[in-house]
This record gives C-alpha cells, structure tokens and sequence, in this order.
C-alpha cells in the first residue's frame, strides 16, 4: 500500500442509501450504479462493505452479492451485516436473520456481524431472544468472524453492555465533531469507554446523516474561510480519521460522484493542523451560536416523570433542529428515539421542572416537540 492510499483502509463503504432508479420505492436499487461505485472503491484501496438486514427493505444485501460478492474474490473485501432483533416478532425470527444474510450475500460467512441498535428497550429484545449466545456460537461455528453491536445511546449504557458482554470484538458508534461533546450521544466519552474495554470501533454518522455535508450558512463560512477548495465532508471525515481505536470510518455514498470524492478525501488524508482543529471549534461555535435549550441530559426529569417522557431527548432534538436548520432530519431521528415516550404523552404535572437544575421550561419545550416533530 503507497503512502497515498494510507487513509483508505480506514474507508467503509456504507450501503445504506444506495442510489435508487425510482426516488419512491427504496427496493429499486440502481444495481449498475452500485456495480460502478464498487468498482471505484475496490480499485482504490477500500474493502470493508457495511449492509444490513433491513436495509432497503431487505434489498442492500441482494444488492451487494450481485455488485461485489459475484464480480470480486471473497479475499478482496470485508462485509459487515447486522441483525435487527428488536424489530423480530420471535427468537426464532431473530435468529434466522443470520442465515438469511448469508444467502443473501452469497457467501459463507460474514465478517463483521453486529447486533444493530442496541439501547434503550431494543437491549431487552436481544436478551430475551438469547442473541448475545446465538453470535458467540455463530463464532464458533465459522459462520461469522467478529461479533459486535451498534449503540446510539451514550457513554454509560455502552460501558454497562461491554461489562455484561466482554466477549464483543468490536462496537459501532455514533461519531462525528457536532457530537463530540453532545450531552446526549456523547461521543467522546463513549469512545473512552470502547478504549477502556479494549474493543476497536468502527464510526458511524461521521456527517451527522448528511447535515455536516450541508451546514447552514454560519457553520459552513467558518470552514470555507480556513480552506475555501475543501468540502464539508472532508473536514467531517478528517476528524473522525486519526482518532485513536478507530477500524474504520462508514462513509455513505447515494451516487458514484459522492463515492469518488469521498476516495479522495481518504487518499489525501493528512492529520488535521492545529489551525484546521481550530477552524472546527469555530465551525462547532458556530452552530451552536443560535439560543439552544440548556440542557445537559443529567436526567433529573425523567425520574419521576409518570408518563415516561423522553425529556432530554426531545430537547436534544430540538436543539439539533437549530443547530443544522433541518427539521425533517430531526423529526425522522424523534420518530424512533423518543418512540418509547413522546412529547405528546406529557400531562404537565410539573414533576420534571421542579427536579430541573438548569431550570429549564420543560413543559413548554415539550409542546414545541410536539409541535415540531409529531405533526
Ligand atoms: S410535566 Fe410532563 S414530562 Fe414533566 S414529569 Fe409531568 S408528565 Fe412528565
Ligand atoms: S433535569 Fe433539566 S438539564 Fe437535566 S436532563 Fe432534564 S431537562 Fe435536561
């Protein structure tokens, strides 16, 4: 491998949003589009694929056998697939999930198997389908090389699961410079705690799903004024790149143009100067520069709460709104962060703003939420 091609082992190819040759059906997959963007990222230096059971309604994973499993030696690539327990209706469902990507990926064994979206109630889902054993015997069995799970949540449910579960190889992580320091997902914290377990992780959402590609005016003329040729997502993927532990960074890619520039933005890849960090802080600033909620997801609230509110998850996602001028991108994030208790079923006891220490006007955020993200 050249020194121009240090950054690409560290590339993962995402095929998440796949380009599509109907907008409105996510099953139509543009197969000679993807066979195209394999093509480019194989001949580049890139092999880890990351799919899943679910996505594309099912379809990605097909998708990936006819663009790179059957065109490739199965030595050319790593393939990453995840299993979606809490969404099965049975353990037998859960567990059949395994042997279904097999086949659908048309290999013997995937290498990188995740329990996908661990967190929250789904990690009751995953124990009492007994899937943390069933991936171990898989393992065992040859049928998966290294077994792990992907987690949204923060720093704490991720060290209490890497204690209950020391036999994880890896962990997935929600990673990116907004987040770095976000009260909720807490991506710095959670990254000391895969290093505290020794587990490798391999970073997802290193653009905010698209927003730090697509910054708002103030965010974005703090990065054009320290480099004005560089895109939004290479800063992005610059920060993610040198951080210490990481496997491999999940760049999404919907069309071959988006799967080039981000080849090049891991080929060129040199470590971030003092003064680029510095242009990121002020990015950082920046978008957090507009009133945000206070916030600091200390969990006093939701104690008590006797509807179960997700209260600082619906103000984080407010605060979101603000800072990337997105709504539907936050509305599409509260759909299934706060599912288990949204806005909507708060009945204004008070109980969370007598507990606030920021002395937050929860109840009001609360209809804002409402207002926002359940309409
Ligand atoms: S005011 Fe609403 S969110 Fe706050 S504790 Fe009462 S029900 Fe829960
Ligand atoms: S008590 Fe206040 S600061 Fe703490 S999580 Fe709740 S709303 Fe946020």
């Amino acid at each position: 491998m050249t020194a121009s091609y240090e950054g690409v082992g560290k590339l993962g190819f995402g095929a998440m949003r796949l380009p599509l040759t109907d907008p409105d059906d996510a099953t139509a997959i543009d197969i000679e589009q993807v066979k195209a963007m394999v093509d480019e990222f194989i001949a580049r230096g890139g092999t880890y694929v990351d799919t899943a059971f679910v996505y594309h309604n099912g379809c990605s994973e097909p998708a990936l056998r006819q663009a790179l499993v059957e065109r490739y030696p199965r030595e050319a690539f790593t393939l990453a697939t995840k299993c979606l327990a809490w969404a099965c209706a049975s353990k037998e469902e859960a567990q059949a999930c395994l042997l279904t990507s097999l086949e659908r990926l048309g290999v013997d064994y995937i290498d990188f198997y995740l329990l996908h979206n661990v967190g929250g109630a789904r990690t009751a889902k995953f124990d009492e389908y007994d899937m943390w054993n069933y991936v171990a015997d898989a393992k065992e069995r040859g049928l998966v090389r290294h077994i792990g799970f992907s987690i949204h949540d923060g720093a704490d449910v991720l060290d209490e699961l890497l204690t209950a579960h020391p036999n994880m190889d890896f962990v997935q992580l929600q990673v990116n410079y907004l987040d770095w320091d976000d009260p909720v997902t807490e991506s710095a914290r959670c990254m000391e705690v895969a290093a505290k377990h020794g587990v490798p992780v391999i970073v997802m959402e290193p653009v905010r799903g698209g927003r730090l590609a697509n910054l708002p005016e103030r965010g974005a003329a703090v990065l054009a004024e320290a480099d004005p040729e560089a895109s939004q997502a290479s800063w992005a993927y610059r920060f993610c790149l040198d951080l210490p532990g990481v496997l491999t960074v999940l760049a999404g890619a919907s069309n071959l143009e988006q799967m080039q520039d981000n080849m090049v933005t891991f080929q060129t890849h040199q470590p971030l100067t003092e003064a680029e960090r510095a242009a990121i802080d002020g990015a950082i600033a920046a978008l957090r520069s507009v009133d945000l909620v206070p916030c600091t997801n200390c969990g006093y609230c939701v104690k008590d709460c006797p509807e179960g509110v997700k209260i600082p998850v619906a103000l984080n996602l407010l605060n979101l709104e603000r800072q990337t001028e997105d709504r539907a991108f936050a509305k599409g994030l509260y759909s299934w962060q706060a599912a288990e208790g949204p806005a909507s079923k708060c009945i204004q006891c008070g109980t969370c703003e007598a507990m606030c220490p920021q002395s937050i006007p929860i109840i009001d955020h609360l209809a804002e939420a409402v207002e926002h993200f359940e309409g």
